[in-house]
């Protein structure tokens, strides 16, 4: 298949690169050109859980133009730019091309769809995890199940191709008929444990130390579970609390991609997980103090890095 990467860096180039081992005609999309440029001379290295080696047969270019259309599309940008990356590359999208996001966050299925139509969009979630090493090299620091699904739920013949596709070269994944209640799910996790732990500097496991870490995680995990009731999500878990402790707990030694995002003076996702609930619930007439506090402070440690 004709497979076009749209952000490689760490997920996308780990998603692409063992595509491309599995015999796909895989594009790398991305705007880093010294990535671009290290896998063009000296292939993607990937090392990590699933072995160390280098991928030659992957094409690298910075821009989308460079690469004509594509059959399946995987935006795999921060979701902060979700939009702009899609405009920028609206050259891959033809009638039957398929966009496939599994980025964190809330409102990338929205930015998408607001460039391309929402008829051709697969979303999911997955626990599998990456970091960038550096140019042309990421490690490949997290094995777990990937799961697709149609936005309206429905089990389709497209989404069941998407996760044979993902299967067939060793990404176990399934089909899903409630994507939309795992993307919220895996958000609620991650507004418990990515602000504070941006703002702490404490690994994942650590916020389980402290009663008071654990009191604003559970207080900002209970307002958006609230507010994923209000708008009828369908949570793929009973207690989203004891749930995101439970994933504390088996990340313990992780820096959460928010903690690595602030260590390096980078933006953040904090808009569209923390600050995404609190839109949300605006619009619902529902509180949420505790996740305005934590995306306030995530923002402003976000606008004075040049200060520190
Ligand atoms: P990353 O920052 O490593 O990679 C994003 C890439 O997008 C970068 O290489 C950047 O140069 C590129 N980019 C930025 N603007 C672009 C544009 N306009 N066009 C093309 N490329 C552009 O991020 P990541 O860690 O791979 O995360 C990607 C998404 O996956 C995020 O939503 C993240 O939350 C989610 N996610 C990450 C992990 C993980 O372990 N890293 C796990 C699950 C989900």
């Amino acid at each position: 298949m004709r497979i076009a990467v749209l952000g490689a860096g760490a997920m996308g180039s780990l998603f692409g690169g063992i595509l491309a081992e599995a015999g796909h005609e895989v594009w790398l999309v991305d705007v880093w050109k010294e990535h671009v440029d290290a896998i063009r001379q000296r292939g993607l290295r990937i090392t990590g859980l699933s072995g160390d080696r280098v991928i030659r047969r992957v094409q690298a270019v910075e821009s989308a133009k460079e690469v004509g259309g594509a059959e399946l599309v995987l935006v795999f940008v921060k979701s902060t730019v979700t939009e702009e990356a899609v405009r920028g590359a609206v050259s891959l999208f033809e009638g039957h091309t398929l966009a496939l996001t599994l980025q964190n966050g809330l409102g990338n299925v929205e930015r998408i769809g607001s460039v391309i139509g929402f008829q051709n969009i697969l979303a999911g979630i997955t626990a599998q995890g990456a970091t960038v090493v550096g140019p042309g090299e990421i490690y490949h620091a997290g094995q777990g199940l990937t799961a697709v699904g149609e936005l309206k739920g429905a089990v389709t013949p497209r989404a069941e191709r998407m996760a044979a596709l993902f299967n067939e070269a060793g990404i176990q994944a399934q089909v899903s008929d409630n994507v939309m209640g795992l993307i919220w799910g895996k958000l609620l996790v991650n507004v418990g444990i990515n602000a504070l732990t941006a703002l702490t500097g404490l690994l994942n496991g650590q916020l389980l130390d402290h009663p008071e870490t654990m009191e604003v995680m559970e207080m900002a995990v209970l307002e958006a579970t609230q507010v994923a009731v209000a708008k009828g999500i369908r949570l793929p878990y009973e207690d989203p609390v004891s749930h995101t402790m439970e994933v504390a707990r088996a990340t313990s030694r992780n820096r959460s991609s928010m903690l690595q995002d602030v260590s390096n003076r980078r933006k953040t996702e904090i808009e569209m997980i923390n600050g995404a609930i609190v839109r949300e619930a605006e619009e619902l007439g529902i509180q949420t103090p505790v996740n305005r506090v934590l995306t306030n402070l995530v923002r402003v440690m976000e606008r004075t890095y040049a200060r520190n």
